[in-house]
């Protein structure tokens, strides 16, 4: 049988995160989830729940803003398990405010979390996926970053960049095995939409075709289906999962 293929997660833990862990750990990969050092207690939590359906997610704590705490990360997996082969950089925050009230400290804490530590996740991991001619990269991104959103100049930006990212570095790792590629969520049933006013979010309901908001396992499907492996020929495209609310070519 073939060696299970270790999959890295950032955010695992939180909403979209776990149900991409749970996709990945059904396709039979050893999952890394990572989360913030600060919270451990919750991490223990999610991996106890997963054991009950009788999943064993591995967590490990990451500071994805500090390239010294992702080299850290690798450090330990690569001598507990071995290299990574499947990285999904999930992770990432919201500060939102209008442009005219936005500070510097929330449009750096933005790009910083949703951008930069793209190249703190995986730089560390690529040169060595080229190496091993095999490699699946999968960066979220929004819906919000292929349209924009009032309030969102700093997340939209962040967003947009991700697949800016994918685009080019899919370019550099195509002869080696390597895909990379974004997948762009539209509205996603997790806490944070959940705490949306009832009225509100019912009328953002009302605007999905499919007729109802996303699930962490839709995201989950995507991811899956992206980093199988034999699914080498689809590198550097934009996958929006968002039930038809924003239709582009
Ligand atoms: P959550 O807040 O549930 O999850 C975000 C995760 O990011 C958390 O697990 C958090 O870790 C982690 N995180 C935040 N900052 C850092 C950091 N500095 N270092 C390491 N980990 C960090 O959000 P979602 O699950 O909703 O979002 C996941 C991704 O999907 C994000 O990139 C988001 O922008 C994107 N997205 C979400 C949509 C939605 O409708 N929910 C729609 C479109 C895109 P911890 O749990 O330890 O705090």
């Amino acid at each position: 049988m073939n060696e299970q293929k270790i999959a890295v997660v950032t955010g695992g833990i939180g909403g979209i995160g776990q149900g991409v862990s749970r996709c990945l750990l059904n396709h039979q990969r050893k999952v890394i989830a990572t989360y913030l050092p600060f919270e451990e207690d919750k991490a223990h939590a999610v991996q106890a729940d997963f054991a009950k359906d009788e999943l064993h997610l591995y967590i490990l704590p990451v500071d994805i803003t500090e390239p010294k705490s992702c080299q850290q990360l690798y450090d330990v997996i690569e001598k507990e398990w071995g290299c990574v082969s499947i990285l999904v950089n999930n992770a990432g925050i919201t500060r939102d405010s209008s442009f005219k009230k936005m500070s510097q400290e929330n449009w750096d804490a933005v790009i910083k979390t949703n951008l930069s530590s793209l190249y703190h996740m995986t730089h560390p991991a690529f040169e060595k996926m080229c190496r091993q001619k095999f490699g699946r990269v999968v960066n979220i991104s929004s819906i919000n970053g292929q349209k924009g959103a009032f309030g969102q100049t700093n997340y939209s930006a962040a967003k947009a960049g991700v697949h800016g990212f994918s685009m080019a570095l899919a370019q550099e790792g195509a002869k080696h095995g390597v895909t990379v590629n974004t997948i762009s969520p539209g509205y996603i049933q997790t806490e944070m939409v959940m705490a949306m006013p009832p009225h509100i979010r019912e009328a953002a309901e009302a605007q999905i075709p499919v007729g109802r908001v996303g699930l962490p396992e839709d995201i989950g499907r995507a991811v899956a289906f992206l980093t199988a492996d034999d699914n080498d020929y689809i590198t550097g495209i934009n996958l929006p999962v968002n039930g038809g609310i924003y239709m582009s070519f």
